[in-house]
């Protein structure tokens, strides 16, 4: 009975950032627990290769294009979901970016760009999806926080990414208890220092890389699969009763 409870048969999810790093692990864990995949990501040749190769797994996933920071291109893609499958019962708010730089040097530009696309895309898209789940009377939300939404990351400086995952974790908590007698639930993943692109930068600094192993207490980064397992128990019935729940999945960084 409880590995049912994992089973995404026939339920449509949408996965923003799908092309690559953690959104590609998440979409292979939720198509292999049977969902049907929507890989959106801003870049066509990432997104298209991501959804080719799922589907030469054995997997049933499309790439679709979005601009999660537009909102005309969010309204486009819940449109083009509605279109093609009539229904949509997950949502991975996945896509993020991430820029190391001292507060003072930080551009009006950067600022606004890291909370656009961290913060602010997150509520664009829960808005559109979210209006069909809640017709539907079910769905549910999984955003991608950070334990840099709960703490200051040490050595580097990254003023906005921290802000903006904060930002992301009360997003989380706000829609959770505004939808939670609605059928829709909303939780947030707050990962530690995983191995993808955004995190290639710290290992070509040996004395910021050293230190952030050394304070992650099990002395690894994490791997995308790792973020995926936790992404599949909130996205399932598994987490029915889970909602403006912030999971960490750090390595134990944040336990002390
Ligand atoms: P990656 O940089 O590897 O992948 C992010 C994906 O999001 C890329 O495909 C990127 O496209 C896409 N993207 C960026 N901007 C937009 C946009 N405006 N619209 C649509 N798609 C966009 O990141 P990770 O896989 O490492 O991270 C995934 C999530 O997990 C992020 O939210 C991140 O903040 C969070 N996270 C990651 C951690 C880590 O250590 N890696 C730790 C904690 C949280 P493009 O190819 O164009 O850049």
């Amino acid at each position: 009975m409880y590995l049912k409870l994992f089973d995404l048969s026939d339920r449509v999810a949408v996965i923003t950032g799908g092309g690559r790093g953690i959104g590609l692990e998440i979409g292979r864990a939720l198509g292999q627990a049977g969902a049907r995949l929507v890989l959106a990501d801003i870049d066509s040749a990432t997104r298209d290769k991501a959804a080719a190769q799922l589907t030469a797994e054995g997997l049933e996933a499309v790439a679709l294009p979005v601009d999660v920071t537009d909102t005309a291109s969010v309204a486009s893609l819940a449109d083009s979901v509605m279109d093609r499958f009539g229904r949509v019962d997950i949502l991975v708010n996945n896509a993020g970016v991430s820029r190391l730089n001292a507060a003072l040097d930080i551009s009006d530009e950067e600022w606004r760009w890291v909370m656009e696309v961290n913060s602010n895309a997150v509520f664009w898209c829960a808005r559109a999806f979210g209006r069909h789940m809640l017709d539907a009377g079910k769905g549910a939300i999984v955003n991608l926080g950070s334990m840099s939404g709960l703490i200051i990351n040490r050595p580097q400086f990254a003023a906005h990414y921290m802000a903006s995952k904060a930002a992301t974790h009360h997003i989380t908590k706000a829609l959770a208890v505004e939808w939670a007698t609605r059928g829709v639930r909303v939780n947030a993943i707050a990962p530690g220092y995983i191995g993808t692109e955004m995190t290639m930068q710290l290992k070509t600094m040996p004395e910021v890389y050293d230190k952030n192993i050394d304070m992650t207490p099990m002395g690894r980064f994490g791997e995308p699969s790792e973020i995926a397992a936790a992404a599949l128990f909130l996205a399932s019935d598994a987490s029915s009763y889970c909602t403006g729940s912030i999971l960490s999945a750090d390595g134990g960084y944040t336990a002390w």
